[in-house]
Parts: structure tokens; C-alpha cells; sequence
């Protein structure tokens, strides 16, 4: 597909992103996926080439580079060259700009630095055993002690939850009042924060996903995110940002596992000639070729208008809610063409399968994505 939405630095950012990829991913990712976890390590490396954070300041050790079309290439090259496992753009872009947005000059300078290296690992913890798309049913506390507040609760599915070293934790922090939430910044070794299971899930088999729990921990003043009423709204202004990223990953996906079917299907032979000499297989291929282009196409347009300050958290939930049907449809169509290697693990296509399956349940489901879309069409 012609795309020309990427200025010549970012293909250039694309080539070197992809080599870097090939050389300190691929050949590891059948050994996390065995694992369940990517290596600490591997933070480091992406810290040590400028890739973690690149939107940061450079008096932290960022890049400065604040333009989305990067963090696409960068979530398009992972899905397609590297493992989606590897959880770097949920510390990157998802939770390190709370720092940015809400941190102080003080936890800033604490931290980015860190977290631009590779040093300092992050993570988010919104969802619990009983409350996942309804943040305002959470039983977290944080009860305020005057120089310091007490946190009790548990958290599930939390990705990136073993190699977490800092943990933007979200809390009821009124008795009265569901809808207000603090943000907590719980660090590694803090007394009372455990850690529980490493999950073990259907796809994505190298992102730690993992329970963690907080009794009494003591998060000192210093260590609150912004104002402890207003996490609710700090964490859905991130939401709209989130939701295009997914989706600009979610296509990454669908793409390559259409490339990858294209291969197949042009060696496999039946009743002695290629399978894509079949009219079926043509115009399933040419259907999901129209779905990707479509897909892509809304795709590019919201980056831009995310570059703009202008992405509406319904245009956002549109791409996420659209290209995560459309990556479905995509993979498992390309597993069916595959025929029985489409099931087996040594074909990339039968993981594809398996890994796009949360991309319509987490970030906010396909029902909340149409609950969001509804409510901009309804006004309530
Ligand atoms: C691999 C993985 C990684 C994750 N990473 C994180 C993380 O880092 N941090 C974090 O906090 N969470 C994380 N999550 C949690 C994820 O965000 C939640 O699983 C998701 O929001 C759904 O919540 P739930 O599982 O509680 O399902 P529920 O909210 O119980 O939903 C169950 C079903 O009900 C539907 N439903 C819910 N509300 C409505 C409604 N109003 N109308 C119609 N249908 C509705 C849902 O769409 C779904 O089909 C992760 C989950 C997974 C699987």
C-alpha cells in the first residue's frame, strides 16, 4: 500500500528501529515466549539506542520528539518484526506520560532519567479481580496519613507486572465518592507491595502479566501522582492516545499475518497447482487486502489529527474498536488458508492468531468502544 504520511527521517527511524529488531528480538522471541517474561535487560538495550521515551526532554535524556508518526512506526515495526510480548510502549507511551502530564518537576527529575535507560521499568495498575471496564467499582483505598498515605488492595493482569519497578497504582481515595481515584507511584521494594502469579495466558506469551498486591504499603507524599482526587480524569485523558497506538499495532499484525498468508498460499500446492490459483483463495485475499487499506487509511488519518491535538476520544475509540474487528477477521481468515500449519506453533500465523485475541478486550472492550461511540452519536 502507498502511504505517504512518513516524512524521509521517519523511514529512515523505520530502517535503523527494524534492524535494531533484528538483530536483539527476533532471534529471542521463542525463548521469552517460553519464558513468559522479556529479559530486564532488554529495556536497557532499547534505552541504551534512544528508543525508550523518544518524546522526553533532552534534560532527562530524551529525544524530544513529540511527533506520534514515530511511536506508529515504532509499534508497526514491532508487531510486525519484533514481539508484541515486549511490553516497552506501555512504559513509554502509555504510562511514562503521566509523569510528564501530571508529575512534578521533583518526581520528573526523579525518575525520567531512569526510565529513559531502561533502569526503571513501569507499569499500570487500574484492573482488579472484580473491576476492569468499570474503574469506578475498584476497591483499592489510600486513606491519608498527613505526611504519608496507607494503600490496600489487589490488582490483576497487570502487564509488565514482574519487571515493574515503578507502579502508577490507581485508589479510591474518598469513602463516599466512587469516581474519585488517586494515582500512587509504588516503587519495587516498597514494604507491603507483593507481587503474585505470572499469568498464563492464550497469546502474547512473553509480556509479563501478573497480579500484585499492596497491604498497608506506605506511599510517602512525594510519591502521589498530581492531585489524589483526579486520577480518574488523568486516566482517561492518556485513554484516546492509548486506544490509537493499540490500534496502530493491531494492523502491524493483521498486515504481516496477510503477508506471510500471501507467501503460503503462492507455494502450497492442491490438487496439483498453487493454492492461490483457487478462486477462493484470490478473492479472500483481495477482500482482506480492501479490509487493511481501509483500516490503514483511518489509522493515518487519526495520527494526524493526534499530531493536530485534535484525535476526539470517539475517533480514538473508532480505530481501536474497527481495526481490532478487522485484525480478527484478518488472522483468523489466514489461518483457515493456511489449512492444518495454520494451527501448528512453528507457523508465525498460528501465534498471530493467538496474540490478537485481547486486542477487542483490553484498553476498553469492543462494548466499550460502542458505549463511547454511542454516547458521542446520543450526547449521553
Ligand atoms: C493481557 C492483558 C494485559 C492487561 N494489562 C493491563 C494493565 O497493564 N493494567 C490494567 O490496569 N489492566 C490491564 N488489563 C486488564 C484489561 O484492561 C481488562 O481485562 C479489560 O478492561 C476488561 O475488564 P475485565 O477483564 O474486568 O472484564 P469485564 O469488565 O468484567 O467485562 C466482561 C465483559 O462484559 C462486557 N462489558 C463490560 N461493561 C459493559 C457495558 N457497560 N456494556 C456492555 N458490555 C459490557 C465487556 O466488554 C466484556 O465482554 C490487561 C488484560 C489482559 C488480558
Amino acid at each position: 500500500m502507498q502511504r505517504d504520511c512518513f516524512t524521509q527521517e521517519q523511514e529512515l527511524f523505520r530502517d535503523s528501529y527494524r534492524q535494531f529488531l533484528q538483530k536483539e528480538v527476533l532471534p529471542h522471541r521463542d525463548e521469552w515466549r517460553k519464558a513468559g517474561i522479556v529479559p530486564r535487560e532488554m529495556f536497557r538495550k532499547m534505552g541504551d539506542q534512544g528508543y525508550l521515551m523518544i518524546w522526553a526532554d533532552e534534560q532527562y535524556g530524551g529525544l524530544g520528539i513529540d511527533d506520534f508518526r514515530y511511536q506508529q512506526v515504532m509499534m508497526e515495526e514491532d508487531s510486525q518484526y519484533g514481539d508484541i510480548g515486549f511490553y516497552h510502549t506501555l512504559h513509554s507511551r502509555l504510562v511514562g506520560p503521566y509523569l510528564k502530564h501530571f508529575g512534578s518537576d521533583e518526581q520528573r527529575a526523579r525518575f525520567l532519567p531512569r526510565c529513559i535507560s531502561g533502569d526503571c521499568i513501569l507499569a499500570v495498575a487500574m484492573t482488579e479481580p472484580d473491576a476492569g471496564s468499570d474503574l469506578a467499582g475498584i476497591k483499592s483505598r489510600a486513606v491519608d496519613h498527613g505526611d504519608h498515605w496507607i494503600l490496600n488492595g489487589a490488582k490483576t493482569y497487570i502487564s509488565n507486572g514482574i519487571n515493574a519497578d515503578l507502579v502508577v497504582v490507581a485508589a479510591k481515595t474518598s469513602p463516599d465518592n466512587p469516581r474519585q481515584i488517586g494515582l500512587f507511584l509504588v516503587e519495587r521494594g516498597m514494604e507491603g507491595f507483593e507481587r503474585g502469579r505470572n499469568l498464563a495466558k492464550m497469546g502474547m506469551k512473553s509480556q509479563d502479566t501478573a497480579e500484585l498486591f499492596f497491604r498497608d504499603v506506605k506511599i510517602p507524599k512525594e510519591n502521589v501522582l498530581g492531585d489524589a482526587s483526579k486520577g480518574f480524569h488523568y486516566l482517561m485523558r492518556g485513554l484516546a492516545e492509548e486506544r490509537l497506538i493499540g490500534a496502530a499495532g493491531y494492523l502491524g499484525n493483521a498486515w504481516r499475518s496477510y503477508e506471510v498468508t500471501r507467501d503460503f498460499v503462492m507455494q502450497r500446492k492442491v490438487f496439483g497447482k498453487p493454492l492461490s490459483d483457487q478462486q477462493n483463495t484470490r478473492f479472500k485475499m483481495a477482500s482482506l487486502r480492501v479490509e487493511l487499506e481501509v483500516a490503514q487509511t483511518y489509522v493515518d488519518h487519526c495520527v494526524t489529527q493526534q499530531n493536530a491535538g485534535k484525535l476526539t476520544p470517539e475517533s480514538a475509540a473508532i480505530a481501536k474498536l474497527y481495526v481490532s474487528e478487522v485484525e480478527g477477521r484478518v488472522v483468523d481468515e489466514c489461518v483457515q488458508l493456511h489449512g492444518g500449519a495454520g494451527y501448528m506453533e512453528e507457523y508465525e500465523v498460528c501465534w498471530r492468531y493467538t496474540d490478537a485475541r485481547i486486542s477487542r478486550i483490553y484498553a476498553g472492550s469492543s462494548e466499550i468502544m460502542r458505549e463511547i461511540i454511542a454516547r458521542s452519536i446520543f450526547g449521553r
